[in-house]
């Protein structure tokens, strides 16, 4: 629902001055993939690295904010598209805020994912395919919910009683059943260079590569 008669009131300092100020760009990656496929332990990983770089990162995690903004929403497709909405929504600030947001969703429709890319510019909107076979889900299953839901406890499960939409054309795709945490988190990165975001204008990479 769109109220007509409130009017959008723009501010003083925009984007591209938090931008010159953080001497690096904003964006959102959304981490996708079937549950334990190792979005949130990559996210985090990335989130403590571009910490480290000096650059502002922040995670937003499907379950964490199932606790808060997202308590009265289930796992129905009405209440999928809802919770990515949400996410979508948050992000935009944030990335107007001048950070680097990694979302660590299941994000299983395509719809939902397109969705969330017609709301960013293409430079500020980045599709992380976080490849792992349903197999080797299934055998790490760090919360037990594989487990319940090959049981029936708990319903509308990716993967066993849901589906989950591969994406196509990922902007990047790492697979961690052939890479470790630390080359994951190295691949992304090295994504986040290679499309700009940790420079500015010039081109130049102007983050220290490492501060120790
Ligand atoms: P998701 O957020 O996709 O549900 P989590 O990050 O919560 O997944 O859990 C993934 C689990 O898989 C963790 O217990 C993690 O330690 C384990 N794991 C094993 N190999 C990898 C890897 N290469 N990358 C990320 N996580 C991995």
């Amino acid at each position: 629902m769109t109220v007509k008669s409130v009017v959008w009131h723009d501010g003083s300092v925009c984007r591209a001055d938090r931008n010159l100020m953080n001497r690096h760009k904003s964006g959102l990656l959304l981490l996708t993939g079937l549950s334990a496929a190792g979005k949130s332990t990559i996210a985090r990983g990335v989130e403590k690295e571009l910490f480290r770089m000096r650059a502002r990162a922040y995670v937003l995690d499907g379950d964490n904010l199932r606790h808060g903004i997202n308590n009265d929403l289930g796992f129905s497709r009405e209440n999928r598209k809802e919770s990515l909405r949400r996410m979508s929504e948050i992000s935009k600030l944030f990335v107007d805020a001048g950070i680097v947001v990694l979302a660590a969703f299941i994000a299983p429709y395509r719809e939902d994912r397109d969705f969330i890319r017609s709301c960013f510019d293409k430079e500020s909107f980045f599709e992380v395919y976080v490849k792992c076979s349903i197999e080797e889900c299934k055998r790490r299953d760090p919360k037990g919910q594989y487990k319940k839901a090959l049981a029936g406890i708990i319903s509308n499960y990716t993967g066993i009683s849901s589906p989950y939409e591969e994406p196509e054309d990922p902007d990047l795709a790492v697979n961690t059943e052939t890479s470790d945490l630390k080359q994951s988190v190295e691949a992304v990165i090295g994504f986040l260079k290679k499309k700009g975001l940790l420079t500015l204008g010039d081109g130049k990479f102007i983050l220290p590569e490492s501060v120790g």
